[in-house]
């Protein structure tokens, strides 16, 4: 990076990548030199110890972080993360991409995210609420509805979500659920929250199918990850009338070309834990290499690299887990003419899901099921297009495009805000 950014104390890995991506898109996109200093500069680091009482009696201490990245665009939103190698550079680079991937979105957010270094699993229920408690207690002048809000991310579901909305209110005097996002249902979490990551990608697939003339009705797809993200999205594209011919595990996938019955499918891995032997068995490599329409890495970061994207014969890429496509994996594609879609586009609907559960929270007042589906079907729908606009005056990829509309919409609300005081 041309310009002096922040330097992480710790790993600066994802911090880097973010770094890097925006160095790249500048070429293309005007960005005001203030912008890219708010841009290179997070506006808030925070570091907190966390001491818990164990349940044998002894205080432990947990390293914590919470990272405010940018608030051009209105309050921060982000993902608490545990996990036991959550550092201040990779907090700061996941803030990062949540400025953009709300920008993209055109929501009214600046980025943040969170976490505690820790391996969840090691931890009892009652020290894991502890943990969560106190975390949430050092951060309480910090966070609000109208501040940061928090959400979900690895290692933290919608109980330790409740739990910080308790925290934040019982502190506070009053019950406040916006401070939270992915609660559960009966404490004003959204509905349509389970599945909303999956229905986007399926309807990325779908709008962006449509206005570049891709085959849809029986379309070949496979869909590397059979998790909440990959799950849901083979449900929506078989519910869509494309063809779902592989989806797999860690363990391994199942392949038929005549198309899998994808509702069977989830409903075994609910009850097992594991796929049916149904159809051909085949491996994970293999599955990135079927000769398909789409490719949906739905599993984990890295996994197309510059090796395996050699090997990919599908006509497009649709990163649904984030960062599954590497840069050198990305320019063999393009070079090739495989349309790569990226996670910043792909994988909205988890945030979408976070917004519609924060406005639902301040308005007090909830939708139905097929309600929020709608909302996230006319916000994908709007983001397929003006991405697709912006790339195409550019004259770059999909990835290019979407960097560059992100960061001139947080260009313009800097401009708009100027510098306080
Ligand atoms: P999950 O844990 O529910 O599912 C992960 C799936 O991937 C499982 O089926 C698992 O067996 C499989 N898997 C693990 N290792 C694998 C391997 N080596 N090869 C093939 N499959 C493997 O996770 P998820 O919530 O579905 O998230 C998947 C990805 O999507 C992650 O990268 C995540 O960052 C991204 N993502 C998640 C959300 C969200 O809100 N859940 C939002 C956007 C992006």
């Amino acid at each position: 990076m041309g310009i002096p950014a922040y330097r992480p104390p710790d790993e600066p890995g994802l911090w880097d990548v973010f770094l890097n991506r925006l160095e790249r898109v500048l070429k293309k996109a005007s960005l005001h030199p203030t912008t890219v200093e708010y841009l290179v500069h997070p506006r808030r680091l925070v570091t907190v110890s966390v001491p818990v009482k164990m349940d044998d009696g002894k205080v432990r201490f947990f390293q914590g972080y919470r990272v405010v990245h940018n608030i051009a665009r209105g309050p921060s939103i982000g993902g608490v993360r545990y996990h036991p190698k959550v550092s201040l550079g990779q907090t700061a680079g996941l803030a990062a991409w949540m400025t953009l991937k709300a920008a993209v979105y055109g929501l009214p957010f600046g980025g943040a995210a969170g976490g505690v270094a820790v391996d969840p699993k090691a931890l009892s229920s009652k020290e894991l609420e502890r943990l969560t408690r106190r975390y949430t207690a050092e951060l309480v002048n910090l966070i609000g509805p109208d501040i940061d809000i928090l959400g979900p991310d690895l290692g933290t579901h919608e109980g330790i979500m409740a739990w910080m909305m308790d925290t934040y209110s019982m502190t506070l005097g009053t019950t406040v659920p916006g401070v939270v996002v992915g609660k559960p249902a009966a404490l004003g979490g959204t509905e349509g929250r389970d599945d909303a990551v999956g229905l986007s990608v399926a309807l990325v697939l779908w709008t962006l199918a449509e206005r570049r003339g891709l085959p849809l009705e029986g379309a070949r797809v496979a869909v590397q990850g059979f998790g909440q993200v990959g799950g849901a999205a083979a449900f929506w594209l078989a519910r869509m009338g494309l063809k779902v011919v592989a989806v797999s595990t860690s363990k391994g996938g199942v392949y038929d070309p005549e198309g899998l019955e994808v509702e069977a499918l989830l409903a075994h891995y609910g009850e097992t834990g594991e796929l049916p032997p149904w159809g051909e068995s085949i491996s994970n490599e293999a599955l990135l290499s079927l000769e398909v329409d789409y490719l949906i890495p739905a599993a984990l970061e890295g996994v197309l690299d510059g090796k395996a994207a050699q090997k990919v014969r599908a006509r497009a890429v649709l990163e649904a887990a984030n960062g599954a496509v590497t840069d050198e994996a990305e320019a063999h594609l393009l070079g090739r003419g495989v349309l790569v879609v990226p996670d910043l586009l792909t994988g909205g609907g988890g945030l979408l899901s976070g917004y519609l559960e924060w406005v639902q929270d301040l308005n007090m007042f909830f939708w139905t099921k097929e309600e929020v589906r709608a909302r996230i079907e006319a916000s994908v729908r709007r983001a397929v297009e003006e991405v697709c606009e912006r790339a195409e005056a550019l004259e770059a990829d999909l990835r290019t495009g979407a960097l560059a509309l992100a960061l001139e919409r947080v260009n313009e609300a800097t401009r708009l805000r100027g510098v306080y005081p």
